[in-house]
């Protein structure tokens, strides 16, 4: 019989992605341990940031992480399927194609808007708590805006162009906190009177974002007030309908956009799970984050529902979906090896909430921050997150997306790192610079003089390879006292090569320009003796030093692997100078390398189709092969 433990994770959410790798990274060399997660999407969705694409600031797949690259070479095995049925007694839980059976169960299906009860939310409303959500508020954004831009009515109009977000949480203000940007650009792409638009945050305490400190809570409220946002306190919803909302006062607003995010459950689907429910439908847990009901079943992030403190559950946030993964990870691998289990001890941390894409207000262990640095500090959050779950490829999507790609100036670095240039421009200059790298290294090649006494076409046709070329040994060009010292004592193995090259050092030093720096600094020399010790090898490192010139030459000339010959272009300038080698006018290499650093070689050059070529292929080996989910 097979002795071989089968864990099944349900919900691809921050709790379950937590848990999947923690485990898969424990047993990652034993095959008698088998990891599935299943979720209902392919992908996992950055709830944090589903205001960002619901308020068009970024494009709707920034937030969808492709769960089987996530996985990819781990042994966590990704299905793509809607659970609907957990036969707890069976162990085995079930979609409409498969059932799967476990050892133990990790539910993560987090958590779905509540209604209150309040009628006609569900039918009129908007609500933001899942990708399909973000993408219906950002379709019809755009559409009411061109409804309204053909409305002659003005009071159809108002109705159409004035937006509700109901509940001051973080997903309220985060969700009005975009809005505000982007009326701007809505209504001029649709031709409508900005001061027509009307924005409104209701709530029905008599305070707003009450789980940050009060002082950066007024300083969110004052930025919203700044931007002609509406807050209106005490006021719980009793009744929505497809063209307004109406308040407890008795007050009615008419309006076709209700955004609700007074509140969320459980989301236990359609599957009850068989479990202890606690408030909210969520899944009562022991401090293991077992289910009280069944041992072999633990439950993660928002759907966990463990009294830390008495009456106090744990909280519906990303740090509490983390932390109760950790346990749930730590727990189930203290239980194959029949150790003891950890309690659940829960460490946040704090809030931030963004107010659009240049405000944010945070309050993180006891540091209160507003504006600039509070925004400096989500995004530091969510790089960190996304370095977790996928290195290097997340954090770079993330900075293109948030800040290469953004539309709008909507960033703290406002449009100042999207703004984008034809690239046709740069072709001049790569070209001009790829050919004096060229002449740089066949003058080189040839040796100064011998280079120079060659005349127009004799250049090409009786090119030559001179005594004085930088390749021959014996030819020390490099003005670097130490290697004359050598010369002058003879260095034991060459000592003709090394006479000659004390002269060559002297009369090199003399053909340089002014330097911009007169000596070469400390640090520098020490690294320089330990590299170029004596004679002999600084004609080796003069021979890699053309080679390199001239294929940093080649590359540019044929716009390849242009980033990386501009790179090396940069760098060998740096030496120059650090050697004491070169003067001012060799600084425009740096800076024009600098340019030609962004994408000069994909208008007209190799690079055009070489860089997607080997960015298919490095990515499909590193995240693995995108595949159809049927496959
Ligand atoms: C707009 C917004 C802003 C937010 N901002 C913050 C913030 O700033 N800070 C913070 O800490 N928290 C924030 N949150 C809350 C945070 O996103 C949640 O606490 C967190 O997502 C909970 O993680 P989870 O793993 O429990 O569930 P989720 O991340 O919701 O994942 C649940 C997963 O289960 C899958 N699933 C559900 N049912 C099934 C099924 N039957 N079959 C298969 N798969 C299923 C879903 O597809 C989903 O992938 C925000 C939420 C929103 C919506």
């Amino acid at each position: 019989m097979s002795n071989q433990k089968k864990i099944v994770v349900l919900g691809g959410g921050y709790g379950g992605v937590h848990v999947a790798k923690k485990l898969a990274k424990k047993f990652k060399k034993n095959d008698d341990v088998q990891i599935t997660l299943i979720d209902k999407n392919p992908y996992h969705t950055l709830m944090t940031e589903l205001h960002e694409v619901a308020g068009g600031r970024v494009h709707p797949e920034s937030v969808q992480l492709d769960l089987r690259r996530i996985f990819h070479r781990t042994k966590v095995n990704v299905v793509t399927e809607f659970v609907h049925k957990i036969d707890t007694e069976n162990q085995i839980v079930c979609s409409e194609q498969n059932c799967y059976p476990y050892d133990y169960l990790v539910i993560g299906t987090g958590s779905v808007p509540t209604y209150f009860g309040v009628p006609g939310v569900k039918e009129n409303g908007f609500s933001l708590w899942s990708f399909e959500d973000a993408i219906k508020i950002r379709e019809h954004m755009t559409s009411i805006f061109e409804k309204a831009s053909l409305e002659r009515d003005a009071a159809k109009r108002k109705e159409m162009l004035t937006f509700v977000v109901a509940g001051s949480g973080f997903t309220g203000i985060e969700m009005i906190g975009e809005l505000l940007e982007w009326k701007k650009r809505l209504s001029k792409e649709h031709n409508v009177d900005p001061s027509e638009i009307s924005l409104m945050v209701v709530e029905a305490m008599p305070t707003i974002l009450n789980m940050l400190d009060r002082n950066q809570a007024a300083k969110a409220e004052n930025y919203m007030n700044k931007h002609k946002v509406e807050i209106k306190k005490n006021a719980p919803i009793v009744e929505v309908t497809s063209n307004k909302i109406v308040l407890k006062t008795g007050e009615e607003i008419p309006t076709q956009t209700l955004i609700w995010t007074c509140g969320i459950q459980g989301n236990s689907d359609s599957c009850a799970y068989g479990l202890c429910l606690g408030r909210a439908g969520r899944i009562v847990t022991n401090e293991f984050m077992q289910s009280t009901d069944k041992q072999n079943v633990y439950i993660v992030g928002d759907i966990a529902y463990y009294e830390e403190e008495k009456g106090k559950g744990t909280p519906q946030i990303v740090e509490a979906a983390i932390q109760t993964g950790d346990t749930v990870a730590s727990n189930i691998v203290a239980d194959m090896e029949k150790r003891e289990k950890t309690k659940f001890k829960s460490n946040y941390h704090g809030f931030m909430v963004s107010v659009g894409g240049r405000y944010c207000v945070a309050n993180l262990s006891g540091m209160k921050l507003s504006g600039f640095f509070a925004m400096v500090m989500k995004h530091l959050v969510n790089l960190h997150y996304l370095w977790g779950v996928g290195g290097i490829y997340l954090i770079w999507r993330y900075l293109t997306h948030e800040f290469f790609n953004m539309e709008d100036r909507r960033s703290i670095m406002g449009g100042h790192l999207s703004s984008k240039a034809n690239r046709l421009w740069l072709v001049p200059l790569r070209l001009y610079i790829g050919i004096l790298w060229f002449l740089e290294a066949v003058k080189k090649l040839a040796g100064d003089k011998t280079w120079e006494s060659l005349k127009g076409f004799d250049k090409i046709t009786k090119f030559t390879i001179g005594e004085d070329s930088w390749i021959k040994a014996g030819n020390v060009k490099m003005p670097f006292e130490w290697l004359k010292v050598n010369g002058a004592s003879g260095a034991s193995q060459a000592a003709d090569a090394t006479t000659s090259a004390s002269q060559a050092a002297e009369g090199a030093a003399s053909s340089w320009p002014t330097p911009i720096i007169k000596e070469m600094p400390g640090f520098f020399q020490s690294i320089m003796k330990v590299m170029i010790p004596n004679a002999e090898v600084a004609v080796w490192f003069q021979r890699i030093v053309v080679l390199t010139e001239l294929a940093i030459g080649l590359c540019l000339l044929a716009g390849l692997f242009t980033w990386l010959a501009s790179a090396a272009s940069a760098f060998m300038v740096v030496n120059f100078v650090l050697s004491a080698m070169a003067g001012w006018e060799i600084l425009w290499y740096f800076f024009g390398a600098i340019a030609l650093m962004g994408g000069a070689g994909r208008t007209f050059g190799l690079d055009y189709y070489v860089m997607p070529w080997i960015t298919e292929k490095v990515s499909n080996w590193w995240l693995g092969k995108q595949k159809p989910i049927y496959k």
